[in-house]
């Protein structure tokens, strides 16, 4: 069969447009190749939203949350349940890796088959590249780019780096577990962006000296049981360690979306060219929606104000 839509990511927004495809009769399937909104599974299992739930609704569903700010444990659920629902066509743990066009359709192969689509929805994230230090050691064992829970640093020596909210978030969370911790920011404070109720308790431990903070200062290296970083006043510096989060933030898979025959744009941003008013990409049907909208201005689309994509593109795919 051919279908109309093939939604590639099955993140909260890659579900929005199954929601929305489905209501105009469309035929669709959401390929996903983790688990259902992998993104989400793999956050920090204590993370809580800095949206209201009601924000992270997808077609008027209440979200119910305990708290204003739901957890991640309530989005997993939440999400959970719409595909149960709606009854979302998804296949999961299933990659799509080479897409080729025909005059009217296109062939999607994956790690496990071959489709045939109409269109494309491209709702692949951000969350899936690290941005690498690339720096000598960075790919020990010891050092990581993803942060899960606070137990496993209890006791040990745990350098932080950058200063966003996962980096504040790791920081207070492995000091209140018994974790030595050091922040070494590039930049001269903590992130503006970071949550305006986390900010001060962050602000106060590294005041205290609970938490150690180098701001403008520099990791250079890993190693076994150390780390060295330049400071600000430009002197390398060596300090005990036994673990490192990397928190440097996250980048889409521009490969990915050369791959499609989408352009970027040059000036170091790589934002995809869309059309705003139907989120058409210069390749005729292929559309984008979500986070990957933003290029490397992750921070510039969230689940918030990124649903909405999902109307937009099956209006202009029904027109
Ligand atoms: P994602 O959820 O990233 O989904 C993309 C999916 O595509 C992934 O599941 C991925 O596995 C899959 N994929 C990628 N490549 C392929 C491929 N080749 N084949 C098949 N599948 C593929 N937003 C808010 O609105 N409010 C918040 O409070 C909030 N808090 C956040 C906290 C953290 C720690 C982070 C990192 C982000 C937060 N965001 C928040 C942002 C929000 O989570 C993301 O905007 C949201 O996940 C975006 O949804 P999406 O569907 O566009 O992308």
């Amino acid at each position: 069969m051919t279908y109309d839509v093939l939604i590639v990511g099955g993140g909260p927004i890659g579900i929005a447009s199954a929601i929305e495809a489905k209501k105009k009769n469309l035929s669709y399937i959401i390929i996903e190749k983790g688990a259902l909104v992998n993104s989400l599974y793999n956050y920090p299992d204590k993370m809580t939203f800095f949206s209201t739930s009601e924000k992270l609704e997808l077609d008027q569903i209440p979200f119910v949350s305990n708290n204003n700010k739901p957890t991640k444990q309530e989005a997993l659920e939440y999400y959970r349940r719409i595909v149960d629902y709606k009854q979302i066509h998804i296949n999961l743990f299933e990659k799509v890796e080479k897409v080729t066009k025909d005059k009217s359709f296109f062939t999607i192969s994956t790690s496990k088959a071959e489709y045939q689509a109409k269109n494309i929805v491209v709702s692949t994230g951000f969350y899936d590249i690290p941005n690498y230090l690339n720096i000598p050691g960075e790919e020990l064992e010891k050092v990581s780019h993803y942060y899960r829970d606070p137990h496993y640093y209890a006791t040990q020596k745990l350098v932080v780096v950058g200063a966003s909210n996962s980096s504040v978030d790791a920081a207070l969370e492995t000091y209140r577990k018994g974790a030595d911790v050091t922040m070494i920011v590039r930049g001269e404070q903590i992130g503006e962006r970071v949550k305006y109720w986390v900010r001060p308790d962050v602000l106060n431990r590294i005041k205290e000296g609970s938490i150690k903070a180098y701001f403008n200062s520099e990791l250079t290296e890993v190693g076994k049981d150390y780390v060295k970083f330049k400071d600000e006043q430009g002197h390398v510096q060596e300090i005990e360690n036994d673990f490192v989060l990397a928190l440097t933030g996250y980048r889409p898979n521009f490969e990915f979306l050369k791959m499609l025959g989408l352009d970027l744009s040059d000036d170091g941003l790589s934002i995809p060219t869309y059309n705003p008013q139907t989120m058409k990409t210069n390749v005729e049907g292929i559309y984008l929606a979500g986070v990957i909208c933003g290029g490397m201005e992750t921070h510039k689309w969230f689940i918030e104000n990124s649903r909405i994509h999902a109307k937009m593109i099956m209006e202009d795919i029904n027109s």
